[in-house]
């Protein structure tokens, strides 16, 4: 990726606080950047997690310009205890520092790209600063119907229906959060669903054969009437080559056969209580099948606390799974591993980045939702072909604690599922086909480049 000095003009991105946000921005800039856009990314330093730290110094340093925020004060905000949610909103309390920022930028700024979560404070600084602005939706077109009529949505919440029933979210699936309307992230959430129709367009990592009836409806107005453009054109790329220094996870996967293991990894930010931990990891051993295990305890990355898997697991359960299973506890490089010729099935928390990136690697998934909006886009799972969801299983605020009977016998079948081996690759081959010249995304790519 290069910045791309010699050229008259850049375009601005500007990410949200959270690897679910910064990886899929990084992607679109080098997306733009391969397309000989040139572009920057704002950056607020330092990162709250360790995963965000070292993508960012893995960037040439001069695509990264600095943005100091405006003084915050997170005593105001109780009731938020995750770092991650306290930046992204200091990020959004800033907007107003950025046009004195740009007015320092050389080659200067023809349009933004901002990350939906600060649509409301940024969207309208732009408007008045007279720069052209597109919202990047880090979700799927589903989850940008929910935000964009939740202005319009009774709260408290219940069932939603969007464009006469061409997307219907039940209560049951609609982010916990959302169910509470005095919540920040209800009201930031309603506040951006208003701001999007200031924006020049939204561009979504999901693509036309995906959502395709949604996708239309958006473009037709019959979602929210007046909508800006909806772009999609994902799936963004994924770095297909394996790392010249592989990690030890990647060449245990090396000496594993063809298509024999189920890879679990619930994100960056979805950790499981102890007992569920436990429970999964026998569910994995009696299952039989040969699996890699990512185990997190922590929602951010510099507080998982030093606790060897043996205190999590019990001792001896490496020793006994070692012929066919690994854990780890550290960040892997999932692009790699979604698209490693042992990799067969992915079991995952649904984050929409996870379920993109799946459908871009044809690899069948087992969603196993967590919270925030996994369940909008679970429901897409079974929907595209691309795998199962076991409704029943629980998420991260209930109670029930899914048994390792319960998740063995789920996971032999899915690992069993050759008809879903199939339908998932054909995904796959629809979202190749989509990025490809004159697919449905390369067409929206030429019509996004037109625009910046
Ligand atoms: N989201 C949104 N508007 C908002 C905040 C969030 O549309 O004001 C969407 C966005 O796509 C985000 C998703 O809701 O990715 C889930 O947000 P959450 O904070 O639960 O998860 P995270 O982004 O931390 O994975
Ligand atoms: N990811 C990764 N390695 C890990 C965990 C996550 O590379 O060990 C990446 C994953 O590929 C995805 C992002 O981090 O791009 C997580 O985003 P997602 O929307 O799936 O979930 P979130 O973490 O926001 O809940």
């Amino acid at each position: 990726m290069s910045s791309g000095d010699t050229k008259r003009s850049q375009v601005l991105l500007i990410p949200s606080s959270g690897m679910g946000h910064l990886n899929p921005i990084v992607r679109l800039a080098k997306g733009l950047s391969d397309r000989g856009i040139s572009i920057s990314l704002l950056t607020v330093r330092p990162s709250i997690t360790a995963a965000e730290s070292s993508l960012l110094s893995s960037l040439p340093s001069s695509l990264l310009i600095d943005f100091p925020l405006a003084p915050f004060d997170p005593s105001l905000f109780p009731e938020f205890s995750d770092p991650v949610i306290l930046r992204w909103e200091a990020i959004r309390r800033s907007a107003h520092l950025l046009p004195s920022l740009i007015s320092t930028l050389s080659p200067p700024v023809s349009s933004l790209i901002i990350d939906i979560t600060i649509a409301s404070t940024f969207l309208p600084v732009a408007v008045a600063a007279n720069i052209p602005c597109f919202v990047f939706f880090v979700s799927f077109a589903s989850m940008l119907a929910l935000c964009s009529v939740s202005p319009f949505v009774p709260h408290p919440i219940g069932d939603v229906k969007i464009a006469g029933g061409v997307l219907k979210i039940p209560y049951s699936s609609v982010p916990p959060p959302l169910r509470d309307p005095n919540h920040l992230f209800t009201t930031q959430f309603i506040e951006n669903g208003r701001a999007l129709t200031l924006a020049n367009g939204i561009i979504v990592n999901t693509f036309l054969a995906l959502e395709p009836e949604l996708l239309a409806a958006f473009n037709a107005g019959e979602v929210v009437p007046g909508f800006p453009p909806v772009i999609a054109l994902g799936p963004l790329p994924l770095e297909k080559k394996q790392p010249s220094s592989p990690s030890p996870a990647l060449r245990w996967l090396d000496e594993q056969p063809d298509k024999s293991v189920i890879y679990v990894n619930f994100g960056s930010r979805s950790a499981m209580s102890m007992e569920q931990i436990r429970e999964l990891g026998a569910g994995l051993e009696m299952s039989g099948c040969r699996f890699f295990w990512v185990v997190k305890t922590a929602k951010v990355d510099r507080e998982e606390k030093a606790v060897e898997i043996e205190d999590l697991l019990g001792e001896g359960y490496v020793k006994r799974v070692e012929e066919r299973g690994l854990v780890v506890r550290e960040w892997v490089e999932q692009d790699a591993v979604l698209v490693h010729r042992a990799v067969a099935g992915f079991l995952s928390h649904s984050g929409s980045n996870s379920v993109m990136e799946a459908a871009a690697a044809g690899l069948r998934m087992l969603a196993w939702p967590r919270g925030g909006d996994h369940r909008v886009i679970a429901a897409s799972v079974p929907r595209s072909g691309l795998g199962i969801w076991p409704e029943s299983w629980a998420w991260e605020a209930d109670e029930r604690i899914v048994a390792a009977e319960e998740i063995a016998v789920k996971v032999r079948e899915f690992m069993a599922d050759e008809k879903l081996a199939e339908t998932a690759g054909k995904l796959g081959a629809a979202a190749t086909a989509a990025v490809q010249e004159g697919g449905t995304s390369d067409q929206s790519w030429r019509y996004l480049i037109t625009k910046l």
